[in-house]
């Protein structure tokens, strides 16, 4: 018997869960996708935030719902609009890596009051986009935690 408390034991299993084992496929956009054509993608790929990347595939921008619903507020043309006029743009991007700890990730999930944040890899042309981890990633995991325990 080792002597440690329920939550001693629950705070050292939640404590070996990484990024890189339960990221999800990232969905990215280039920067001159227009705002209508990102809007379409939110939509066929089912997420609510998309990876903004640029011809090297690292990471330029984050396009959450809500930034896209702001584009579409006034008359203009989402057609003519590129997302990189309306994104979240590098450096005021909050990213992890695949060896980071997940619950370190979803503080940040919180402390930023963001939906995601994408998984990335450091290449000598910049941050490359390999991964998300969102709010469903966290939910899934606290299921899994109480699932796993009952088998
Ligand atoms: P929504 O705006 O749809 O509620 P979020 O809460 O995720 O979705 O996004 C809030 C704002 O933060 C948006 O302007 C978005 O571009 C930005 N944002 C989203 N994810 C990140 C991130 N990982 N790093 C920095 N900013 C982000």
């Amino acid at each position: 018997y080792t002597g440690k408390t329920g939550n001693e034991l629950l705070t050292e299993t939640i404590k070996k869960y990484k990024v890189q084992d339960y990221q999800s496929r990232p969905i990215v956009v280039e920067e001159s996708t227009s705002v209508y054509d990102a809007i379409s993608t939110m939509f066929l790929e089912d997420v609510g935030t998309l990876f903004v990347v640029d011809h090297h595939s690292c990471l330029t921008g984050v396009l959450s719902r809500k930034d896209l619903l702001r584009a579409s507020l006034g008359k203009q043309d989402l057609a003519a609009i590129p997302v990189h006029i309306i994104m979240t743009r590098m450096p005021n991007i909050t990213v992890c890596r695949r060896s980071d700890l997940l619950i370190e990730v979803a503080k940040q999930l919180i402390d930023k009051q963001i939906d995601g944040i994408p998984v990335v890899k450091d290449t000598t042309q910049g941050l490359e986009v390999t991964g998300r981890i969102t709010k469903t990633t966290i939910t899934k995991v606290f299921v899994e935690l109480v699932m796993d325990d009952q088998v």
